[in-house]
């Protein structure tokens, strides 16, 4: 384990925005990961924790304490149990691609997600249809205080929509997670994954300088559920609507502030143009929020993660 100094972050992120990390290690095992938080604790450092970055917005200053990598990254197959098992640090695309192979089906509509499995765990990560909590049996996590490891049954992690146990406790940091799939021919798996893979890339949700969803889908009134429904002709989901048909509404579709901007297919979308700060971020999304507000009493929450704020 090697503790490293002024890390920008912006290298660690997907949206290539953030200042510098004071102290930065990637940890490959449980036992790093126990040193690492040793180390923290021992210096009265303040710690964070980041994965495949996907999901982050870090501020312009940085952070000023320690940002912890995890990067535990083994998984294994049992193909008769019809499971997959990964750890936090492998990336989801990677699970999906191994299962597929190996002939295990019921994750590939989430083929494209980027991140890894704990940051998709602590997400209930989704699209198209499936979330995490659809596949996954159980996870195992460690209490960062105590250092109790414990497994999680699938009920016991919490789900709920983008939500999780462990994103409500973030003391609980997610280790492995392990997936129950059923059996399918490999070749049509794959065909699938790959269907999915260039939705997402039709869609331009694919790989952009973003954190992805910038805000979750909210839960509306009926009556703008009802305009919704009408408008697009599908059912509102658990009395949410997407965030970016809002988003949309109050026009702010594919517009820029400076080098930040909203995508032009995907609204929600918070698109960094190649300089773009995190104040830039700031600035746009925040116009967001109050015109989506005014316009529809909606007060729109963030999905992605603040760092260093
Ligand atoms: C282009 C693009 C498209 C996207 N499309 C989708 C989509 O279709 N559906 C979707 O749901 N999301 C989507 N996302 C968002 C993102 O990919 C997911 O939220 C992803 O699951 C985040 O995983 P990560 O490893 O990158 O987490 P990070 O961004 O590194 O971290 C996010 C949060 O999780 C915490 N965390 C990380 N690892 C752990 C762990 N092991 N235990 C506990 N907490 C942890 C971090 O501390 C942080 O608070 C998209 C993002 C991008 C950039």
């Amino acid at each position: 384990m090697e503790i490293q100094e002024n890390i920008p972050l912006r290298e660690h992120t997907t949206f290539e925005i953030g200042g510098v990390a004071k102290y930065f290690v990637i940890v490959r095992s449980k036992e790093e990961l126990q040193e690492a938080l040793e180390y923290a604790q021992t210096k009265n450092l303040a710690f964070t924790f980041i994965a495949g970055g996907s999901n982050v917005l870090a501020s312009d200053s940085g952070f000023d304490g320690l940002v912890i990598k995890m990067a535990l990254v083994k998984y294994s197959i049992d193909t008769e149990g019809n499971e997959i098992q990964a750890e936090a640090g492998v990336s989801l695309m990677e699970v999906i691609h191994a299962a597929c192979s190996a002939g295990l089906t019921g994750m590939e509509p989430m083929y494209g997600i980027p991140g890894t499995i704990g940051g998709a765990v602590r997400g209930n990560a989704g699209a198209f249809g499936t979330e995490v909590l659809d596949v996954v049996s159980h996870v195992t996590a460690i209490d960062i205080e105590s250092k109790e490891i414990r497994t999680f049954t699938n009920a016991e992690c919490a789900f709920d929509y983008r939500n999780s146990f462990f994103k409500r406790t973030s003391k609980w940091i997610v280790l492995s997670a392990t997936f129950s799939l059923m059996a399918r021919d490999p070749e049509e798996c794959i065909k699938k994954a790959k269907e999915i893979l260039a939705t997402r890339n039709e869609r331009q949700i694919q790989n952009i300088r973003s954190a992805g969803s910038f805000f979750m889908n909210p839960i509306v009134s009926d009556k703008l559920q009802k305009e919704f429904e009408d408008e697009k002709g599908t059912p509102a989901r658990n009395g949410r609507v997407p965030a970016g048909w809002l988003i949309e509404k109050a026009g702010f579709k594919g517009v820029a502030k400076d080098k930040a901007a909203t995508g032009q297919r995907s609204s929600n979308y918070v698109i960094n143009l190649g300089s773009a700060t995190a104040a830039m971020v700031q600035e746009l999304t925040l116009e967001m929020q109050k015109s989506v507000e005014e316009k529809f009493g909606v007060k729109l929450e963030r999905e992605v993660t603040q760092v260093g704020f």
